[in-house]
C-alpha cells in the first residue's frame, strides 16, 4: 500500500514528520509520499517560493527510508486540486490500494474540495485523530463509506473512510512562522536543519 500526505509544510514541522511516520507503520506502507502543494486552493498562498518549501522537506526526511517527496503539484502548477493528484497517481500505482492521509481539521472541510466525492474513486480517505476523538460524520456518502477494517482497506484499491489515531503534537506551520517573525527560538518544533535553512536565507 501506498500513502500520501499532502500539505503546504510552509514549513514542514514535526507534527506533519511525527504523524506520517506512525500512519506508516499503523499500515506498514510501502512508501508515504509527502507532496507539498502548489497553490493550495482552500486557503492563502504560501508566505515562501515551492522550491524553498521543497528543499526543507528534503531536509526533514534526508535519510528516512520509505518517506518520500512527489512534486507532481509543483510541477503541474496552476491550483493543487487533490483530486487531480489522486487520478494522476492512479494511473501510476495500478490498481494497489492509495491511501490519502488527512487532518481532522482537513476533514472537517473535505466536503468544500473540488469534486471531493472523486477522491474515493481513487483512493481510501484515512483521517488522522488525536486518540480519543470520537468521530462524527454526518453526510450520508461519507457514513456509506466508513469501515474499521485495515483488511478492507487492503482487499480495494479505493473507495473508504477510516480513522487512524495518531499522536497529535500541538505544532503548526502559522504558530511556527510567527515565533520566527518575532525573533523568538523555534527549538524543537521542527527539524534543526530545516531551521538552519530558515536562519540561511531569513525566511519568515
Ligand atoms: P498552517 O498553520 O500554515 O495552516 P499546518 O501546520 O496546519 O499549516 P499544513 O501543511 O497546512 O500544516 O497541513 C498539512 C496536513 O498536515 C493537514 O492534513 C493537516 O491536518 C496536517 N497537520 C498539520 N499540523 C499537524 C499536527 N500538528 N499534527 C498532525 N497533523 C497535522
Amino acid at each position: 500500500m501506498i500513502g500520501i500526505y499532502g500539505g503546504t509544510f510552509d514549513p514542514v514541522h514535526f507534527g506533519h514528520l511525527r504523524t506520517a511516520l506512525e500512519v506508516k507503520e499503523a499500515f506498514a506502507l510501502d512508501e508515504i509520499r509527502l507532496i507539498p502543494c502548489f497553490i493550495p486552493p482552500h486557503r492563502d498562498s504560501p508566505s515562501v517560493p515551492a522550491s524553498m518549501r521543497l528543499r526543507m522537506l528534503e531536509l526533514a526526511l534526508e535519510g528516512r527510508v520509505g518517506m518520500t517527496i512527489d512534486t507532481r503539484e509543483m510541477d503541474r502548477g496552476g491550483p493543487s486540486y487533490m483530486v487531480e493528484t489522486l487520478a494522476s497517481l492512479r494511473v501510476e500505482i495500478g490498481d494497489r490500494p492509495l491511501l490519502l492521509f488527512i487532518g481532522a481539521d482537513a476533514f472537517a472541510g473535505l466536503t468544500t474540495w473540488y469534486q471531493w466525492q472523486r477522491l474515493f474513486e481513487f483512493a481510501h480517505v484515512v483521517v488522522m485523530t488525536r486518540p480519543g476523538f470520537n468521530e462524527q460524520v454526518v453526510d450520508g456518502f461519507l457514513t456509506s463509506r466508513l469501515t474499521e477494517s485495515r483488511q478492507v482497506l487492503k482487499e480495494h484499491s479505493a473507495g473508504y473512510l477510516f480513522f487512524q489515531s495518531v499522536t497529535r503534537l500541538e505544532i503548526s506551520a502559522t504558530a511556527i512562522r510567527q515565533i520566527i517573525a518575532k525573533h523568538r527560538d523555534p527549538g524543537f518544533l521542527l527539524p534543526e536543519s530545516v531551521i538552519q535553512y530558515i536562519r540561511q536565507h531569513k525566511l519568515y
